[in-house]
């Protein structure tokens, strides 16, 4: 059930095409927690065969970012998905996906580019070619898999927008799922990434949710001038934290909106301990 090759991955995908069933992807970078179980339990729950990829894909990490740091634990994760009932984990090397030697750069390589409108805000700004390095690593996967339907969670809210758009523009025929945010009973939001935070770092991390959700209660008072909502968060912030952003966009275009609605996200992304972290809300739930 685990495979690392492309060829032998296609092999058994193609003899489940031939019998008529279902095929769901949910796509990971492994160190695999309740968030991405949760995904997969939907994916189970959709689709007749679950495949999970497991990749850290370096080409969607800038020069000064965590690629060489970032958790990996293919033993445990394949374990996981072996008890949630997956099919098959996906653990290709980075020369399997991209060629042996190959030089990764869009100098050699074909990326896929996704809207600048969509891009240059949020994560993208300070994350310069990162969501070109997702949806090309993405579009890959669907490719490799050729999966009925794929499972993103909405913890990467402008990941999951980006990858809709990218489906409905190239005609990719893949249902796209959208998954809630797991989040800890503090009201952290899991995310690989909290493993590089101590105890301390933890607490100072639920910040992120307390200020998304208070946004969203001032929004149910009544609030919904954009910048008054944004100031609430300020009370909430101490040296402890280095805000990246905070904002309130449509939640399916990303358009900077002045006054919130009930298509309003509010989106956050904040370092502690040196840990970037981000976090979102809608403001009305669907
Ligand atoms: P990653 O391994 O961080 O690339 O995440 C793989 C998938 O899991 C993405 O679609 C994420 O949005 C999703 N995911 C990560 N954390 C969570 C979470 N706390 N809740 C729901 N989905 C999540």
């Amino acid at each position: 059930m685990l495979y690392h090759r492309i060829e032998e991955l296609r092999v058994e995908v193609q003899k489940w095409k031939k019998e008529g069933l279902t095929v769901g992807l949910v796509p990971t970078m492994g160190a695999l927690h309740n968030g991405h179980m949760s995904l997969i339990k939907k994916a189970k729950e959709t689709c007749d065969k679950v495949v999970v990829s497991d990749f850290v894909n370096p080409i969607q990490f800038g020069p000064s970012e965590d690629f060489d740091k970032y958790p990996r634990t293919l033993e445990a994760d394949v374990e996981l998905c072996d008890k949630e009932g997956v099919d098959i984990v996906f653990a290709p090397s980075a020369d399997e996906m991209y060629g042996e030697g190959q030089r990764l750069s869009n100098d050699t390589l074909t990326y896929v580019c996704p809207p600048f409108f969509y891009v240059n805000t949020l994560c993208g700004k300070s994350r310069t070619g990162h969501f070109d390095g997702v949806c090309t690593v993405v579009l890959k996967l669907f490719n490799i898999v050729q999966p009925n339907y794929a499972f993103f969670g909405q913890k990467d809210a402008q990941q999951v927008i980006i990858i809709k758009k990218m489906v409905k523009d190239l005609n990719v025929p893949i249902n796209i799922v959208q998954c809630p945010i797991v989040r800890e009973e503090s009201g952290l939001a899991l995310s690989s990434r909290n493993k590089y935070l101590t105890e301390e770092g933890k607490k100072d991390a639920l910040v992120l949710s307390r200020i998304l959700n208070n946004i969203k209660t001032c929004y149910e008072k009544g609030i919904t001038d954009v910048l008054a909502l944004k100031e609430t968060a300020y009370s909430f912030l101490t040296d402890k934290h280095d805000l990246e952003y905070l904002e309130i966009v449509d939640r399916n275009t990303l358009e900077a909106k002045m006054i919130a609605d009930d298509e309003s996200i509010a989106l956050i992304a904040c370092r502690v301990e040196g840990v970037r972290l981000i976090d979102n809300i809608y403001l009305k739930e669907d």
